[in-house]
């Protein structure tokens, strides 16, 4: 099966072909000839992942999937939730991201968060949602410098580190979006090779 991955992080698609089976062909949007801006204006996590996912499905009639992310922080209502990547602006600065939230929760004890994301797999036109959840908690100020986005400032329940203390690997183990790929993986694992185009 050929199995587009609507994103544009390079990144992230070799992560997932390395956990899928090799008899499953991940294919990026530039592999598909895809030079689109991919809408999503939705207001939620779900909502986003399935409008990426059913405009690649729609327009170049493909299996694929996509994902979308957000940090969830409990004392701010669930934000910066589905706007995460521009909570400062829309200039999309993780300093500036990370800074804001620090600000806001300066005076407040609960410091409860979780890393969200959805998966939206579009297969011949018929949509299966997975979701990965991490918790954790906001730290009082940045701490390690790998990965990326919230990394520095936040601390899963699992760890002593932030998420940017620690090795790559160590984080996509316990991590929201590996969690998300890992359910991905394990429902694409059964599908019967019958269904697979
Ligand atoms: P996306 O849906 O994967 O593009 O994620 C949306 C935004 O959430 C990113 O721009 C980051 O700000 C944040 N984010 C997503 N995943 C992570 C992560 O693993 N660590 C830190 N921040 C993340």
């Amino acid at each position: 099966m050929r199995l587009v991955f609507a994103t544009n992080n390079t990144h992230k698609i070799h992560e997932i072909q390395k956990l899928i089976d090799p008899s499953i062909e991940l294919l990026s949007l530039k592999d598909i000839g895809c030079e689109d801006e991919i809408p999503e204006d939705q207001q939620t996590l779900e909502g986003n992942a399935a409008q990426k996912s059913f405009f690649i499905y729609d327009r170049y009639g493909v299996n694929c999937f996509a994902d979308d992310t957000g940090l969830e922080i409990e004392a701010l209502d669930g934000e910066p939730g589905v706007i995460s990547a521009r909570y400062a602006g829309e200039e999309r600065d993780a300093e500036k991201n990370m800074n804001l939230v620090l600000d806001k929760l300066s005076i407040i004890k609960n410091r409860k968060a979780r890393f969200r994301t959805v998966i939206s797999l579009v297969i011949d036109g018929r949509e299966t949602q997975f979701e990965g959840v991490v918790e954790g908690h906001i730290l009082k100020e940045k701490r390690g410098n790998t990965g990326f986005g919230y990394d520095p400032i936040f601390q899963p329940e699992e760890s002593d580190l932030s998420f940017a203390q620690m090795p790559v690997e160590q984080k996509n183990k316990i991590s929201h979006r590996g969690r998300a790929v890992q359910k991905l993986v394990e429902y694409l694992t059964q599908i019967d090779p019958d269904d697979k185009v």
